[in-house]
């Protein structure tokens, strides 16, 4: 029986629960594409670490695996807490922040947001912890925010803050972003993200802070705030990738909306051709139990239905009890969802290209014969993505100049990254590849397979032959 190839990516965060002896490797076989470094919480000592570890497992099984470095962004955090230790805030109690330096106690809490008092006004509502509990701004006074407590609840120190509705007035890019990406660069991390993007300005901040750095990795806009949903196309246009950032997202905006806004994401980021990932809380009982409830199954499946390119572990795998285990689900969810819901050819997104006139001739022809996979040569990786983002029903096998390239595609739909060296005759390439699928058993002679590329070889974002060739068996 051949091996269903699965189509949708999967992206695991790495942490803790993934330093167990040989981890890494089990979740490089289980079928992570890409791996996530949270710098909100790994350093950049563990970011090189992990770098070295995810290279070495990707070399030693032969897969194509891309490391994700997410920055921290401006999240908002409370201060330290009296010895460290968790409290609670009851329903009804009034509770004050201060931007000074104090030890935090259920009466008076610190941040170092010093531009808490300037940003919030009466009647602001203040969330801590995700969202699990709620404070109403009732006065502010100099250095400090009196408040309400709302719903009362355990607050760890350093727990997160949120003030939704409120036009927080710290940059895209903290101090600590800039030293952090400039680090991730230069150790060759394949992926940025951007925390807590509002307009397209600060993806362009976070590209010319790349370009200094001496690199020019993608940068993945992660959409969490209201004011990046008011100006999404141009956000989506602006980035190389997008992540439905569900969990701040829900604390920033209603969490019933979420759904929705994910449906709306994912359809823009695939009519604007880049790639989405769906994140946070997909099999969250996982970080505690070793098999999903169906709420998280039903969840996981209806973002593939819904059309994303990649789906997200974060604690699951960074910090859970059962890491490995949470990737077999996913992937196993993934398989299933793909079966019943096999992808449909769609011609909604724009052609206004050569490039794109070949990749929907390219999903047509697969339609009308039997075809078993399109090749794509690919320089930067648009052109296989672009067919990515037309949803044919057979595997993308793309194939890209160099390591960097193909690390890139880790996180496109149904895409097979794989190495070329361009040169010689088109002809003789397309006779390299054929070899090449034939080896892969991608293919077996007879068989036909479209071919996708431009000529010249190795011109960026100029897709401009199709042909279908049917490899012959080696003599
Ligand atoms: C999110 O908020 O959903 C998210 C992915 O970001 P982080 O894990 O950095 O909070």
């Amino acid at each position: 029986m051949t091996q269903r190839i699965r189509r949708t990516k999967v992206v695991a965060t790495l942490g803790p629960s993934c330093r167990a002896p040989g981890m890494v490797d089990k979740l490089v076989k289980a079928g992570v594409d890409v791996f996530r470094v949270n710098l909100s919480h790994a350093t950049l000592g563990e970011l090189d670490e992990w770098i070295a570890v995810v290279r070495a497992a990707a070399t030693a099984q032969g897969r194509t695996i891309g490391v994700l470095a997410d920055l921290q962004g401006p999240k908002l955090r409370l201060g330290r807490l009296r010895d460290h230790a968790p409290l609670t805030l009851q329903a009804g109690a009034p509770v004050e922040i201060t931007t000074q330096d104090v030890e935090g106690t259920s009466a008076r809490l610190s941040t170092r947001y010093s531009a808490l008092p300037h940003d919030v006004k009466k009647g602001d509502r203040i969330l801590l912890a995700d969202g699990a509990v709620e404070l109403r701004v009732e006065a502010v006074e100099g250095d400090s925010v009196r408040c309400i407590v709302v719903n009362g609840g355990t607050i760890k120190e350093h727990a997160g803050m949120n003030l939704p509705g409120v036009a927080v007035s710290s940059p895209a890019l903290t101090e600590k972003d800039r030293v952090d990406l400039d680090h991730a660069v230069k150790a060759g991390a394949d992926f940025i993200a951007l925390s807590f993007v509002r307009d397209p300005a600060d993806v362009r901040e976070t590209k010319a802070a790349i370009a200094a750095a001496g690199g020019d990795a993608p940068v993945i806009a992660k959409i969490e705030r209201p004011e990046a949903i008011e100006e999404l196309d141009q956000i989506i246009d602006e980035s190389d990738a997008v992540m439905v950032a569900r969990g701040d997202l829900g604390v920033e905006m209603l969490a019933e909306r979420v759904p929705m806004l994910q449906k709306l994401i994912i359809k823009r980021a695939g009519a604007l051709l880049k790639p989405v990932i769906t994140a946070t809380q997909m099999l969250e009982s996982m970080v505690h139990a070793p098999r999903p409830t169906r709420a998280e199954a039903s969840d996981v499946a209806n973002a593939i239905i819904d059309g994303t390119d990649a789906i997200m572990l974060s604690e699951e795998t960074s910090a859970g009890e059962y890491p490995l285990e949470s990737v077999e689900t996913m992937v196993r969810i993934a398989l299933e969802t793909e079966e019943f819901f096999p992808p449909r050819v769609r011609r909604s997104v724009r052609v206004d290209s050569d490039s794109h006139a070949i990749s929907h001739a390219a999903c047509s022809i697969t339609e009308s014969i039997d075809v078993r996979c399109i090749a794509a040569f690919t320089q930067s990786g648009f052109s296989a993505r672009i067919v990515s983002k037309d949803r044919p029903k057979v595997p993308i096998y793309a194939y890209a100049p160099n390591e960097v390239i193909t690390r890139r595609l880790a996180l496109d739909w149904g895409v097979i990254p794989c190495l070329v060296t361009f040169g010689g005759s088109t002809d003789e390439l397309i006779a390299s590849v054929e070899a090449d699928l034939l080896a892969r058993r991608a293919v077996t002679p007879g068989e036909a397979v479209v071919v996708v590329g431009g000529t010249p070889m190795g011109v960026r974002g100029r897709t401009n032959f199709l042909k279908i060739v049917r490899p012959s068996a080696p003599s």
